[in-house]
């Protein structure tokens, strides 16, 4: 019986033969061994291995993470250099192609905006690398100490639908920072994009340091390759960006992870400040990527005194305000409830058709016309309203009207549902600043800005896409995948 042609196998296999060669453009051959630069010492390095031509990309999940521990040690042997040389690659290459990749995925996943994907891989060039890592140094009598932050090794990671490329991107650049390889496991409805993303990552590390399989990515991803992962002796520590049901599935994995879970950001709006700038920043914010962001505003609380100058500010500002009956109409569509979920009480569940589509498409199924160029809809609603309760992930706003400062911040607290994820205030008053801050204890807790000044937009910070918030390691950097190491030398080396 003849055995079927596997496109994928000859792929590899060819791949494999031109990598042994040196033959192809992308299986460059290795780079001569040179001194060691992670001890300063002329030994030559461990020579690269031949290319395997997978360049990242693995059907089986063991087999990544095997290869990925076996570039966690070439990456030891490249020292800090070796690490620097491969973030400025990644951030080249992802400002080199944001324009065509932002399209890619925009056409593989079908939801949120181009200008804003390319910004999000645009935005990779300004994430924190090596430099963040400073040792904790103890001088005294008895001598010296050093904490260093040292790597993990194998880390294990899953990515959003939301922002596939970019979140992997930047779990590289953070997670190699530190010293580490990673093995992704993207979202099946992303992973195409995240795949040819990674290849072209790994054929750039291959031809400048000789590393094949730095981060590798799983074709196609399932449940099954993730739960491999997990089980992977390799793999030490998990990061998942997602929402409620990985952040669970890690947690149930038996490693220690990192989990960058959901929100439901809401803002509060107490009229001490100026309305018109409250208006601009929350359009901006919930408007971004058509409100994919997990920090995106997704509810609104306005005090009632200052309610109706604040939705004229949002008109002003080029918002579109539907009336009852609209939003009616839209939430009928934008909500859907399975059967089978809730235990005889239905659970809502965002449309998947709806979720990061256009402000044109939610105003059609709203049965309303806008103007071209329309970035946000918004509507008063009241406090439980399914907009305001789910984390919608969709440029409509809901608007609640409240009568005091203390009831808008026991509504945001409800709506935010404990994730303490992100919220944003406007206002001049500190006392009710704090009080907001106090009762929410969310990650990102944001003051006169649009929830994106919250990783580095138009405020102060660095910024990633993996904001652990369930495990509370805060916005994920260099750091958060290290652990960290006591060296103690007794009595000496204190220079005084
Ligand atoms: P999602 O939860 O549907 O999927 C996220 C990832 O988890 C995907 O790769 C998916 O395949 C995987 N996944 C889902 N359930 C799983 C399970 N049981 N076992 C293993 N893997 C599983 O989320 P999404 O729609 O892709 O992204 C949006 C969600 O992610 C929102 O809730 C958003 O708030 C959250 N998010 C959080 C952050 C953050 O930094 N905190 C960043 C981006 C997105």
């Amino acid at each position: 019986m003849s055995t079927p042609i596997n496109e994928a196998l000859i792929r590899d296999v060819i791949a494999e033969v031109l990598g042994r060669l040196g033959g192809s453009a992308a299986s460059a051959p290795a780079p001569a061994p040179a001194a060691n630069p992670a001890c300063g010492c002329a030994h030559p390095q461990r020579s690269a291995p031949a290319s395997r031509g997978k360049f990242g990309v693995f059907q089986d999940a063991n087999e990544a993470c095997a290869a990925a521990h076996e570039a966690y040690l070439q990456l030891c042997e490249k020292g800090v250099a070796g690490r620097n040389k491969v973030i400025q690659l990644v951030k080249d290459i992802c400002y080199a192609n944001a324009a065509e990749w932002g399209r890619i995925e925009l056409e593989e996943t079908k939801i949120g905006r181009l200008d804003h994907k390319i910004e999000k891989l645009k935005g990779q060039r300004g994430l924190p690398g090596v430099e963040f890592l400073h040792p904790y140094a103890l001088s005294g009598d008895h001598g010296i100490t050093l904490e260093e932050y040292a790597p993990f090794g194998v880390i294990g990671a899953v990515t959003p639908s939301t922002h596939s490329i970019p979140t992997m991107a930047c779990n590289i650049i953070t997670m190699v920072a530190a010293g580490n390889a990673a093995v992704f496991n993207a979202h099946p409805g992303a992973y195409k994009c995240a795949m040819m993303a990674a290849r072209v990552f790994n054929e750039a590390i291959y031809r400048e340091l000789g590393i094949e399989n730095l981060a590798c990515i799983i074709d196609p991803p399932t449940l099954e390759s993730f739960a491999a992962i997990g089980k992977n002796e390799h793999v030490k520590l998990l990061c998942v960006t997602g929402g409620p049901g990985v952040v669970a599935a890690a947690m149930k994995s038996g490693k220690r992870a990192v989990c960058a879970g959901p929100g439901n950001p809401p803002v509060l709006v107490d009229g001490t400040s100026c309305l018109d700038n409250a208006a601009k920043c929350t359009i901006f914010g919930a408007s971004w990527d058509n409100n994919l962001l997990c920090i995106g505003e997704k509810e609104v609380y306005v005090l009632e005194g200052v309610f109706d100058k604040f939705m004229a500010a949002m008109e002003k500002n080029g918002a579109v305000r539907l009336n009852d009956a609209q939003v009616e109409r839209l939430a009928k569509e934008a909500f859907v409830f399975p059967p089978g979920q809730g235990a005889g009480c239905p659970h809502p569940v965002v449309n998947r058709n709806l979720l990061g589509r256009d402000p044109a498409t939610l105003a059609r199924v709203a049965g309303v016309t806008i103007p071209q160029g329309t970035e946000l809809l918004f509507a008063e609603t009241h406090a439980d309203h399914l907009f305001v309760e789910e984390e919608q992930m969709m440029p409509f706003l809901p608007i609640v009207r409240v009568k005091s400062v203390e009831q808008g911040i026991a509504l945001a607290k409800k709506a935010e549902h404990g994730y303490k994820h992100s919220a944003i205030i406007h206002s001049h008053d500190v006392a009710n600043m704090t009080a907001m801050a106090k009762a929410l204890e969310t990650t990102i807790f944001i003051k006169n800005g649009s929830c994106l000044a919250g990783l580095g937009t138009g405020g102060e910070g660095y910024g990633n896409f993996s904001i652990a918030t369930t495990t509370g390691e805060g916005i994920c950097n260099p750091r958060t995948y290290t652990r960290v190491r006591r060296c103690v030398m007794v009595d000496k080396l204190r220079i005084f």
